[in-house]
């Protein structure tokens, strides 16, 4: 019987499945069995567009359609809790499986807290996530870095700290290291990121910890809640997966790999928090010739996966918001940080639409690290049980 906490190594048995997916196929294998024996309505899942650079949500009703979503996408920057939630109407009607990134199993279990998903119709299948890379700059990074042709690559891949880029002439290699140094790679918000391992998910699979033969041809699971050791034991008794004992000393190396990753993020941050000291309005002028860029086109706030009011008082509203003035009125973006400083996962969409390329994930960055520091909260990690800080509102300092 499986537990959480329980881990192993997992495959799919259908050979097709494992050799369209990225490590042996185990997620769009979980995925067909949910669909093929009625679990769930849908799975919501990611597929590839026109290129591996134009990663897309897809929400799949026919486990006949399920293998186009296998394979990992590292452009694959959206967040599926956005889907869950705007588009499928917070699940009230709809029970679905969705692979999630970290960012987007964080976010969900915001929207759950704040009742606006409901998660008895939720099955989140946790991938791990080293980072993702902003799409149009990734391929600008192979036509003068690596001196390939973005529309020859056939795959991406990050291991083993170095991005691998495949075409069909054969592999690239540089550091992650290197190119970020240069202002390439992943995404700044994701170089940050602390949370590589879904553990708000119900389970969390990857290839980091697999090591000897089954080394880059089976994935590592991991249970987080009732439901997933419930979905892991059913899927084993059916049959469709693989299953073998993880090696303990791909135990250590995952945890140590986690580690390391972990450092790496808290170097970053220093790099790019390191002289933000100070009160929330501080920081904020800090951004103010950012800001002052601003040309209220709202696209962060419709990007933003967990901004919650229905009409937003900061466009239709009040007198204090001045229109037409240049530089921009800086009050949107402090209103948006009351609103969201206790619920923000730094997912980066919103400085990922933004015309004005205003770093907008950094300020947020900057205000979540300060309600970790002062209140011990991170948002999307804390269980539904733990108030966020601003519902419990006790001034530690925030305002100064
Ligand atoms: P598959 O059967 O191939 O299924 C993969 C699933 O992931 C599919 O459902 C697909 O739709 C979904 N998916 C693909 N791209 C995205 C995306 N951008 N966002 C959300 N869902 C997506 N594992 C590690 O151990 N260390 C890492 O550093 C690491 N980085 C990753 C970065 C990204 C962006 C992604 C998507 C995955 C990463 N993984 C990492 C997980 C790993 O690549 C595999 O997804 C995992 O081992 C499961 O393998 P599989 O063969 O069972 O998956
Ligand atoms: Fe301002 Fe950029 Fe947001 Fe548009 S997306 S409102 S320009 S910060």
């Amino acid at each position: 019987v499986v537990k959480v906490n329980d881990v192993c190594y997992m495959w799919s048995a259908d050979d097709n499945i494992a050799a369209k997916g990225e490590y042996g196929g185990a997620v769009t294998t979980l995925m067909k069995y949910f669909l093929d024996n009625n679990v769930v309505d849908a799975v919501l899942a990611v597929e590839k567009a026109a290129d591996l650079y134009d990663a897309v949500p897809t929400l799949i009703t026919d486990s006949g359609d399920i293998e186009k979503s296998a394979g990992s996408l590292h452009c694959g920057t959206l967040n599926l809790a956005k889907v869950v939630e705007r588009y499928l109407d917070g699940l009230k009607d709809i029970k679905i499986a969705v692979t999630c990134k970290p960012c987007d199993a964080m976010t969900l279990r915001e929207l759950i807290k704040k009742g606006r998903v409901q998660e008895d119709n939720l099955i989140m299948v946790g991938v791990n996530c080293g980072g993702t890379m902003p799409p149009n700059k990734t391929r600008i990074m192979i036509d003068e870095v690596f001196n390939l042709d973005p529309d020859d690559v056939v795959k991406e891949e990050i291991a083993k700290g170095k991005l691998i880029i495949e075409t069909t002439n054969g592999e690239k290699e540089i550091s992650i290291d290197e190119l970020e140094e240069e202002g390439w790679g992943r995404r700044t918000n994701c170089q940050r990121c602390e949370v590589n391992i879904p553990s708000m998910a119900d389970i969390a699979l990857g290839n980091w910890g697999v090591i000897g033969p089954l080394a880059g041809k089976a994935t590592f699971v991991e249970v987080f809640s009732e439901k997933g050791a419930e979905i892991l034991d059913k899927i084993v008794s059916a049959g469709v997966v693989n299953v073998e004992e993880a090696n303990p000393k791909g135990v250590e190396i995952r945890a140590k790999i986690d580690q390391s990753m972990v450092k790496l993020a808290n170097k970053a941050k220093d790099r790019d928090y390191g002289d933000l000291e100070g009160d929330i309005l501080s920081i904020f002028n800090e951004f103010s010739e950012e800001f002052s860029r601003c040309m209220k086109c709202f696209g962060c706030r419709e990007a933003c996966p967990i901004c919650y009011c229905s009409d937003c008082i900061l466009e239709s509203g009040p007198d204090w918001i001045t229109k037409g003035l240049i530089p921009a009125a800086p009050l949107f973006h402090l209103g948006r940080a009351v609103h969201m400083a206790d619920s923000c996962t730094n997912c980066g969409q919103c400085e990922e639409v933004c015309p004005s390329e205003i770093s907008v994930a950094h300020f947020w960055g900057v205000i979540n690290d300060k309600i970790k520091t002062i209140y011990g909260y991170t948002s999307g990690i804390e269980d539904n049980s733990i108030l966020s800080p601003l519902s419990n509102y006790q001034d530690k300092g925030l305002r100064g």
